[in-house]
C-alpha cells in the first residue's frame, strides 16, 4: 500500500483580462495576467484498485454543483495521466474543497492541477514539467497557471503562461455569491456587448509595471477586466456591490475572470481584515480574506 499525497492548489484572480474576438476555434484570445491566492483547495491521493473521487466541501462551497465521476475535471486529469503512460490510473482523489464553484476562480482548474502532481507522485511516474503543462492545457485554458502559480502572464486562451516579476504582498477581500455563473455565457454576453472586439486583446503592460511597484495603490489603479461589464450586466448586483465595498475603503474591486466572486483590493493585512469585517456587518454572509501571490499545485504531505 502506498502513503497517500497531499496536495495544495490556489484560487486565481485575473488582475487583468483582455479579451479579444472569438478566433475560429471558438476561443477567445485572452492577454490576462493571474495571481494565485492564499485560498486553496486540498487533494489527496489514496492508494485504491479504483479511480473514485469524493469531496470535503467548506460550509461556503456548493457540493451539489461538483460533478463526483468522469465529469469532474480532476478525474478527467488523471485519465488523461494515465493515457501519456499508457495505463489505467487509480486512487482514491478526496478534495477537501474551500474555492467557491463556478465562482471566477478557477477552482475546478486547480483540482485538476492538484490531482495531476498527486497521481504522478503516487504512482511514481516522474512525467516531465513540460509534459504535465501540455496535458494541463488540454484539460482547461487555465490548468497550466494552477499548476506553476505565483503570478504570470497568460496568452494563447490563457493556456500559455510565464512567470512574472511580482515584488509585493497583495491583499484580498472576496466576496463570493451563493449561485455560481456560466463562463460560457458571459463570454456569449462579451460577444453581443462588444461585437467590434479586437483581434488582438489589450495588452498588459500598465498592470505589470503596477506589479513592479509594489504599491497597492498602483495596482488598484491599473486593474482591468473585460469579462467585468458582461457580468455586471448579468448580474447587476454586482455592481452595486463593487461601490460598497469601495465606499467602505477597499482600494479598488473587480470581478473575478468571469465571476461572480467580486475581489477587493485592500492596503494591508489589518485593512482587509477591517474591510472583510465591514461588509460581513452590511449583510454578506460569506466574506474571506486572502493574500497573494501563493506557490502552485504543490505537495504538502506524503504520509509516509
Ligand atoms: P473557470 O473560470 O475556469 O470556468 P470557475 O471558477 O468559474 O472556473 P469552477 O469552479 O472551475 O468554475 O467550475 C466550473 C464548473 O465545472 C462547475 O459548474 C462544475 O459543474 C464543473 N466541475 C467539474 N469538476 C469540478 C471541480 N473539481 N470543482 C469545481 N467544479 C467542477
Amino acid at each position: 500500500m502506498r502513503p497517500p499525497i497531499t496536495v495544495r492548489t490556489a484560487a486565481k484572480v485575473n488582475l487583468h483580462l483582455g479579451v479579444g474576438a472569438p478566433r475560429e476555434d471558438g476561443f477567445h484570445p485572452l492577454t490576462t495576467v493571474y495571481q494565485a491566492i492564499g485560498l486553496c483547495d486540498d487533494v489527496t491521493a489514496y492508494d485504491s484498485p479504483v479511480l473514485e473521487l469524493s469531496l470535503l466541501p467548506a460550509d461556503w462551497v456548493d457540493s451539489g454543483a461538483v460533478p463526483l465521476g468522469a465529469d469532474n475535471i480532476a478525474h478527467r486529469a488523471a485519465v488523461e495521466l494515465g493515457h501519456h503512460h499508457q495505463r489505467d490510473l487509480t486512487g482514491r482523489l478526496v478534495i477537501e474543497k474551500s474555492i467557491p464553484v463556478a465562482g471566477g476562480l478557477a477552482g475546478g482548474s486547480a483540482d485538476a492541477a492538484a490531482a495531476l502532481v498527486a497521481l504522478d507522485r503516487l504512482h511514481q511516474l516522474d512525467t516531465p514539467d513540460d509534459v504535465l503543462l501540455r496535458i494541463a492545457a488540454d484539460l482547461g485554458s487555465d490548468v497550466p497557471f494552477a499548476l506553476i502559480g505565483g503570478t504570470a502572464l497568460g496568452t494563447g486562451r490563457g493556456e500559455l503562461v510565464e512567470s512574472v516579476a511580482d515584488v509585493g504582498t497583495w491583499w484580498w477581500v472576496l466576496v463570493p455569491s451563493v449561485e455560481g455563473m456560466s463562463t460560457p455565457e458571459v463570454y456569449r454576453h462579451f460577444d453581443k456587448l462588444v461585437p467590434d472586439a479586437p483581434d488582438t486583446p489589450p495588452d498588459a503592460e500598465m498592470l505589470l509595471g503596477a506589479l513592479r511597484t509594489g504599491q497597492p495603490e498602483s495596482l488598484a489603479r491599473a486593474l482591468h477586466n473585460d469579462l467585468q461589464e458582461p457580468a455586471i450586466d448579468l448580474r447587476p448586483e454586482l455592481g452595486r456591490l463593487i461601490a460598497q465595498g469601495e465606499s467602505e475603503g477597499a482600494l479598488r474591486g473587480l470581478v473575478s475572470g468571469s465571476g461572480p466572486t467580486v475581489v477587493f483590493l485592500a492596503e494591508s493585512a489589518d485593512h482587509a481584515r477591517d474591510l472583510a469585517g465591514a461588509l460581513m456587518r452590511t449583510g454578506h454572509e460569506v466574506v474571506l480574506v486572502a493574500n497573494g501571490a501563493v506557490a502552485g499545485a504543490h505537495l504538502v504531505s506524503s504520509h509516509a
